[in-house]
């Protein structure tokens, strides 16, 4: 098995070097070199979730793996969470790279507000309430990009409420289409940066923050992606009261009663 966890490693390193170059060509053409700040932010990214590999992985390598074979499941678990955060990661950077270059194709679908709103709100559960709106409709959307925005909002909610999170994922059908919006009740967004945060690598330094480990590319790949379905997004925020992110599907692209049909996850 050593073998098999070089293996990951290996994969997991060649994955992370291609995405790195990938982002290094395509995103920054005019820049001759990387901002020392967005380089040590990337560094920083990726090197946590390697050692934690690297340290799984010599763990079950040892005798304490192999005298202790129920151990096992935890290293075996960290490996898998790692990759997967690594791997969730470059997908990001790919996604914005091809967006950037206008080479971002959606797999669109008959999306419906009911399923895509109950399946994103299992995983946040705990904290998470949910309003539904009062008919369920559809719409044409990339359910798994859509998806992605959706798990990144909420995280993000968790991540800037410093005490208990108290969360709420809201759809809404209005005269304009469909509003989907997450708010929270954390530290909230001073005015001033409120311009800034849907930019790529940008993050809010101000003491009323919690340190909070990130990478300022989660609203960035948000915003691509609602552009790219042709929808807005916008934020409302009150320093120490919360934030609230509303993305607005318009009425266009709402599918009409006939078609809900050919929606087979409804
Ligand atoms: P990251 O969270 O990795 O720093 P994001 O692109 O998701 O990157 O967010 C950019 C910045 O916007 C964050 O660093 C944070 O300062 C601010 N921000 C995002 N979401 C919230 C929120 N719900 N409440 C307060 N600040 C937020």
């Amino acid at each position: 098995t050593t073998r098999s966890w070089a293996l990951v490693l290996l994969t997991i390193a060649s994955q992370i070097t291609l995405g790195f170059l990938i982002w290094r060509i395509l995103l920054q053409p005019r820049s001759a070199v990387i901002h020392t700040e967005v380089l040590h932010s990337l560094v920083h990214e990726f090197q946590t979730p390697i050692a934690a590999i690297r340290m799984a992985a010599d763990i079950l390598d040892s005798p304490i793996a192999r005298n202790q074979p129920e151990r096992s499941d935890k290293y075996i678990r960290i490996i898998r969470e790692e990759s997967e955060r690594l791997q969730h990661q470059v997908e990001t950077m790919l996604t914005l790279a091809r967006a950037e270059r206008n080479t971002l194709i959606l797999n669109n679908e008959p999306v419906s507000v009911y399923q895509l709103l109950s399946s994103v709100a299992e995983r946040h559960a705990d904290y998470l309430q949910l309003c539904l709106p009062a008919t369920n409709a559809h719409f044409l959307a990339d359910r798994l990009h859509l998806t992605n925005v959706l798990h990144n909002l909420l995280d993000n909610a968790v991540k800037y409420s410093p005490t208990e999170p108290i969360i709420t994922l809201r759809a809404e059908e209005t005269a304009g289409g469909l509003l989907i919006a997450v708010r929270d009740q954390g530290v909230g967004i001073p005015a001033q940066f409120i311009g800034q945060i849907f930019q790529p690598f940008f993050r809010v330094h101000d003491r009323n923050q919690p340190s909070v480990k990130g990478f300022g590319l989660g609203l960035s790949y948000v915003h691509r992606i609602v552009l790219a379905h042709n929808w807005t997004i916008d934020v409302q925020s009150e320093l120490g009261k919360g934030s609230e992110f509303t993305i607005r599907i318009p009425q266009t692209a709402l599918l009409p009663e006939v078609d809900k049909s050919s929606v087979s996850r409804s």
